[in-house]
């Protein structure tokens, strides 16, 4: 087989994990490497968690006889807000003394490699569109539905970026106004109902109002242990709060879903992050949900599924950046997500 030799690295910055991956341009995964970001020791300790994660994966690549060379170079992305232009993090919410960072510049002083910062929301969309769930389509929005509600929207194969580059917050837009505090400041935004945390939020003052529920025996009354996958199992045993619940989240993330589909008239929307793990107990009030407050023409023909390359979403759409931003960039047909897993968690 005829293989291209050109390779990048993708690396996703997260609140807990950093993802780092050595793909090549024909989409070959050649090595993974994660490990903890550990925010909580400050800035210059998660720099170098992501130096000795990209060196990781390109050891491994000289293991295989893939010279450094042959590198292409390095996408990161990171949380915002960001300037991907001038290589620069404002600032990241779990990152204590992460201000006004230049991250490209210091990666690229200890690595000797050209990179490229996108924010993670989008690149985790990239990365779906170049070879996840939206891999036959050109318009289309992920929703990665984790601790908050991120987005990030493709449009003809396009991220989009917004004139001050904060486009596709689709976490923040309101739909209750004067509603639930959001973690941003704001009242009634989507995140504040729709987010792992929500989920958990909502279950507790049920319990507190004197609600019965399996949970309260599962975590033999502490209700501090109940988690939003918690909710999610107990609702597919039957209970009848978690499923109450359930379905709640999915009629706001419905609504949200429903805005989305009137403003973009995308092809696909891709849940993605723990919650969408969920499957038709989450899915089908979406769908219904979105259904009943969109247009039918807008709705028409739009996919609601659930995204394909799990945690490796964001490090794919940082490879993905990069390829795009040096005109390489190439349909791969035959991906196998699964591949992902060979390479340990
Ligand atoms: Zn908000």
């Amino acid at each position: 087989m005829n293989q291209i030799s050109d390779y990048v690295v993708g690396v996703d910055l997260g609140a807990t994990n950093i993802v780092s991956l050595l793909i090549s341009r024909d989409a070959r995964v050649i090595a993974r490497d994660t490990r903890k970001t550990m925010g909580e020791e400050g800035k210059e300790r998660t720099i170098s968690q992501i130096v000795t994660s990209a060196r990781s994966v390109i050891g491994e690549g000289e293991k295989a006889g893939i010279s450094s060379k042959s590198i292409l170079g390095m996408g990161i992305g990171g949380p915002g807000p960001l300037n991907s232009d001038g290589g620069m993090i404002h600032l990241a919410p779990n990152i204590p003394g992460w201000i006004d960072t230049y991250l490209v510049k210091e990666l690229e002083d200890e690595l000797k490699l050209n990179v490229f910062l996108e924010n993670d929301a989008n690149a985790a969309a990239l990365g779906e569109w170049w070879l996840g769930a939206g891999r036959d389509v050109d318009n289309l929005v992920l929703l990665t539905l984790g601790t908050g509600v991120g987005g990030g929207i493709i449009i003809d194969g396009e991220v989009l970026h917004g004139a001050r580059n904060t486009a596709g917050e689709i976490g923040h837009t309101i739909i209750h106004e004067g509603g639930l505090l959001c973690s941003c400041g704001n009242r009634g935004c989507l995140e504040a109902y729709a987010s792992a945390r929500a989920v958990v939020k909502r279950t507790l003052s049920a319990i507190y109002r004197g609600e019965e529920t399996l949970l309260t025996d599962l975590v033999k009354n502490k209700l501090e242990d109940i988690t939003c996958k918690l909710v999610y199992d107990t609702a597919r045993k039957g209970d009848s709060l978690c499923k109450r619940v359930v379905e709640e989240i999915g009629r706001y993330l419905g609504i949200g879903i429903a805005n989305i589909v009137n403003i973009i008239n995308p092809e696909m929307i891709i849940l993605g992050g723990g919650m969408a793990n969920a499957g038709n107990l989450i899915f089908e009030p979406i769908r219904k949900y979105a259904r009943e407050h969109s247009f039918t023409a807008a709705m028409e023909g739009v996919k609601i599924v659930p995204a394909a390359l799990g945690v490796n979403a964001g490090a794919i759409g940082a490879v993905a950046y990069v390829l795009k931003k040096k005109g390489l960039l190439k349909t791969i047909n035959n991906f196998d997500p699964n591949l992902l897993n060979t390479f340990k968690a």
